[in-house]
This record gives structure tokens, sequence and C-alpha cells, in this order.
């Protein structure tokens, strides 16, 4: 505003993202005074990056600092951007590029290619490689050239983004539900990395399936070092017959975890012999049950010390309970010294202090900010909670769903087949998943437990979720619609939370015309109905029109 940076934040979801207006101007590309002319109010939009030899070093220094690494560039970006002190994220050399705008005021450029001279005359870092073209000719040969340009940069780039220049011109095109229709990325193939199995391990998860992981010789890709292979299940394994000393292939695709994507037979030593699938759990020992119809292999022992660690870790990550302090390798010292058993023993850990500030590496200000984390978390409300809990096939938008139409937990545990089925979006699968988890006594306790703790099992929402601005309304679509078929815009409202009539009547609510609306815009103006159109609708769902992004 004026000039000067009044707010940054996050895209987090889409919905809520974390205000990191401090950190965001110790980020290069970032100017602390715009250069004069500029607009009264400007929302410039970009994203955060690291570069891999800044990456490279972080990460070696947390390495001697014995301190958790991360995984890639883009995890360092991130949690960079969240860190408290300004001045942590200032050594971390994170760089921004910007090249789309939000809300604004005043004048501003009608086309991409003007945005980004305008952007930089600001004084903003944009996109230096972007280039104008002129047909998809010369958009296809800027992707091939590309492809070598990019080897040499000094950050990771895995695709493109083509858009269309003219502003005007991607009014029109509008957008699906899901997209815009004026902009597309293309990802190059991922690359591929040749290395050797040392190993394979047998990894228990928070549901008790046995997964094998193979091991491998590390290996540079993508930007990351890469010592293990995801080999999803033991029919997988035998499928592909990998086997250790094998060398093999491995590909990594965006923030997936590597693949073995081909076992080179012709190098196989002569010794080496098919995996055999474990019949005992590796962790705990108890013998493993497959179940009707499923290939996994799981661990049937719920006080599993792999399962309480992976559900404890589901339980507290961000979009849970969001329990900050609480990671993977505290987590695993906790399970291990028995302070953890189970979900409720997190808000015990309060009540023992002494013995969490005594673990190497806390003391007794880490011990009394985990205990502040953990007390914050226990009013998350209803929606965290059902995804925390971890039950199969419900995650954050099912729990959402649930928590609207049951708002206590107790509700929901009543419920029955036919209440859950009804819900929209919720299906037998989900109900069934639902009903069964909370058929077992363990899981019914566990939730009592957590209650008398005071962690809170009702909604926290008021009203509908902000994502569903239009939960009850009925609206009738008429006339031809800019930029969205009439399906679209059906599929749209109804993402919304709106019912879609196909006849106007006193029930209801919206009118959405275009263009030759007929014989239903008379009839709704005689019932008083309100009649809308495509931007004033998008308006009352709070999406305003589309912005050049
Ligand atoms: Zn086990």
């Amino acid at each position: 505003r004026n000039g000067g940076l009044e707010y940054a934040a996050t895209r987090g979801d889409g919905r809520t993202g974390d205000v990191i207006t401090e950190n965001a101007l110790r980020v290069k590309g970032v100017p602390r005074r715009l250069r004069p002319p500029f607009p009264p109010v400007l929302e410039v939009r970009g994203e955060v990056y690291i570069e891999r030899k800044d990456f490279a070093r972080i990460n070696s220094e947390r390495e001697q600092e014995g301190k958790e690494v991360f995984a890639n560039p883009r995890n360092l970006a991130a949690g960079t951007l969240k860190l408290l002190d300004p001045s942590a994220v200032a050594a971390r050399s994170l760089r921004m590029v910007c090249y789309a705008l939000g809300r604004h005021e005043g004048d501003v450029p009608r086309t991409q290619w003007e945005l980004l001279a305008f952007l930089k005359r600001l004084g903003f870092a944009v996109p230096p490689h972007a280039e104008r073209c002129g047909s998809m000719n010369e958009v296809l040969a800027f992707i091939r050239r590309f492809d070598a340009v990019r080897r040499g940069l000094p950050f990771d780039v895995d695709g493109v983004v083509v858009k269309v220049d003219r502003f005007d011109q991607r009014e029109k095109l509008g957008q699906t539900s899901k997209a815009p229709r004026w902009m597309i990325a293309y990802k190059y193939e991922p690359e591929r990395a040749e290395t050797r199995v040392v190993g394979i391990e047998h990894s228990v998860g928070r549901t008790g399936v046995v997964t094998p992981v193979a091991e491998l010789e590390p290996v540079p890709l993508s930007g990351s070092t890469v010592k293990r292979a995801s080999l999803h299940n033991y029919e997988e394994l035998a499928r592909k017959d990998v086997r250790v000393g094998d060398r093999v292939l491995v590909e990594k695709a965006g923030e997936i975890i590597p693949q073995i994507v081909e076992v080179l037979r012709d190098e196989r030593p002569p010794d080496a012999r098919p995996v055999r699938p474990p019949e005992n759990c590796p962790v705990c020992g108890t013998p493993l049950v497959k179940r009707e119809g499923e290939v996994a292999l799981r661990c049937p022992n719920r006080a599993c010390p792999a399962k309480v660690e992976g559900r404890i870790l589901h339980f507290v990550s961000r979009d849970c309970m969001d329990i900050d302090g609480l990671g993977p390798a505290l987590v695993r010292k906790l399970v291990q010294a028995g302070l953890l058993r189970s979900l409720a023993d997190i808000y015990r850990l309060p009540n023992r202090a002494a013995e969490i500030a005594a673990l190497e590496g806390m003391g007794e200000k880490s011990a009394a900010n985990l205990a502040e984390a953990i007390e914050r978390s226990k009013g998350r409300g209803l929606e965290r909670l059902l995804a925390a809990l971890g039950i199969p096939n419900v995650g954050s938008h099912t729990a959402e769903l649930l928590a609207a139409r049951f708002r206590d937990i107790r509700a929901l545990m009543k419920a029955k087949r036919e209440e859950l089925e009804s819900i929209d979006e919720v299906g037998p699968v989900v109900a069934e998943s639902v009903l069964s988890y909370f058929a077992d006594e363990a899981n019914e306790r566990e939730i009592e437990e957590l209650e008398a703790l005071g962690v809170s099992v009702r909604s926290t929402a008021r009203t509908a979720p902000a994502s569903r601005p239009l939960e009850g309304k009925t609206v009738v679509v008429t006339g031809r619609l800019e930029g969205m078929s009439r399906k679209e815009a059906e599929e749209w409202l109804k993402s919304l939370g709106a019912r879609v009539s196909s006849s106007v009547s006193s029930k209801t609510d919206y009118l959405l015309a275009g263009e030759e609306p007929g014989s239903k815009l008379e009839k709704a103006r005689k019932l008083g109905v309100k009649t809308v159109t495509l931007d004033e609708m998008k308006r009352i769902a709070g999406e305003g029109p589309p912005e050049g992004r």
C-alpha cells in the first residue's frame, strides 16, 4: 500500500495461510519500497525458492549439528518462511520471483508480458527466462530449448507454465470449477538415476501395514540425495522382483518419494535371492495378518510401537492437531521412553515436564514450549480431531463434512448408516469406515480419554465452512454463461454447497442468469426470486472475477 509492504501471506491450503510479513522482507527479490510511480494498492503474487547450493549448505550445517535435514528444497523454503526469528530467515538465502497480481487499485498492465516489465520496474525479481511466443509451435520450441537451459540453472525447475498473454482474452476464456482455461503447465519427464539395492527394509506404518522399502546406495537425483525407494507392497515387490545386490533405475516425480522403475536384470549378482515377505511384525514380533480382499500385510497389535508412533505423528501433523515441536525424532524417543503409548498420552505429557526436559536435546525451555503447544491444540475442534484420529478413508475434507453435519463427536458415534450416507459426498465406503471405527471399544475409550483430558470434541464452525458459502441455498441456472458451460456452472455451484434445481419456484434462492435467459427469468421476477449474473454469483461465493495470475 502506497509503495510499502503492508502484509505478506503464504497461500497455505488455498484458504488459510500464514502471515509472514517480517520474514518476507528477508527474502531476496522482495523490495522494501517500490520505485515510483506505483499504484496505491497492489497485491503481488509469486513463488519463493532456494538455490541448490544454499540447500546443500544448510543441510550440511544441520547434519553437523545433529539436526534433522530437509528432504528437498521446497520443504526448506516453506519451513523457513514460518520461522519466528526473521534474522534466521535472512541466513537461509531465500529468493522470490513475482509474476502475477491479486487485488489492486489504479492502473496496471493488461498483458502478462507488460506485467513482468512493470513488476521489474517496481523493484521485484521476475522470472528471467520468460518469453513471449506467437504460436503453439514457438511454445513447443521454447519448451524443448528450455530443457537444456534449466539443467544449468542454480535451482530446480520441473516444468514450464504457458499462459495466454492478454488479460481480456483470459476473462473471455474463464475457468472451470478447478482451473483457469488460459494457463497450463508442461512438466518435463522426471530424471532417473542408476544405483544399487543394498537392503530391503520392512517398514510398519500407522495402520500396521508393512511396506517393503529398498535401501539404496546414495545417489543424487533432482536436487537431493536418494537413499530409499518405496516398493508399495509385497505383490509389487514380487512382480518387479527386486533383489538385494540388484542395480536399478530410480525416478522421482514431484513430491513423491522415489520409485524403482527398472531392475537391470543382466547385471544381477549370481547369488541374489528373491525377497520373501516377513511372517512376523519386524517391530513387535506379532504374526502378520492379511485382510480378505487386500494385498497388504498388517500387524494386528494395537500397542505395536511402530503403529503408535505413526498414529501420533499423523495426529500432531499440521493438517490435523498441528502440535509444533512433536517431530519424528522426539516422538520416537517418547515412545521408547514409554511416555507415549496412545493418542491420549500426548495430553499427559505436560504433567511429565521433568522427564521430558531430561531427554537428550530437550531441556526445560523446550519442554515448556512443547507443553504450551499441546495445550493450544486442545481447542482445534471436531473437524481437525476427526482427521487426526486416522479413521480409514476420512481425510480433512470428509472430516469437515462429518463435523458440519453432526457438530459433536457423541452424535457422530451414534449415527446410523443411513444418516452417514445421506451426506453429500459420503458414500458406503466412508460410512462403513466410520461405523467400524466407532464400533471398536478401544477407539471409543480413546475418545473418552481425550475428552476427559480437555480436548474439544465439538465443531468450531459457527456456520457452514467457508468453502461452502452457498450451503443450504437453492440455485437455478438459465441462459448462456460466459466462459462456463451449464454443466460446469452446476458443478461449481454444488461444490460451494448449493442445491441446483432445474425449475424456478418460491423456494429458489437465486436465479443465475446468462444471455438469452428465457421464461425462467420471467417466472423468477414474478415470484420475487433474486436474479444474479455470473460475476455477482462469484462475488457472493467469495471468489470474485478471475484475476491475472
Ligand atoms: Zn507390530
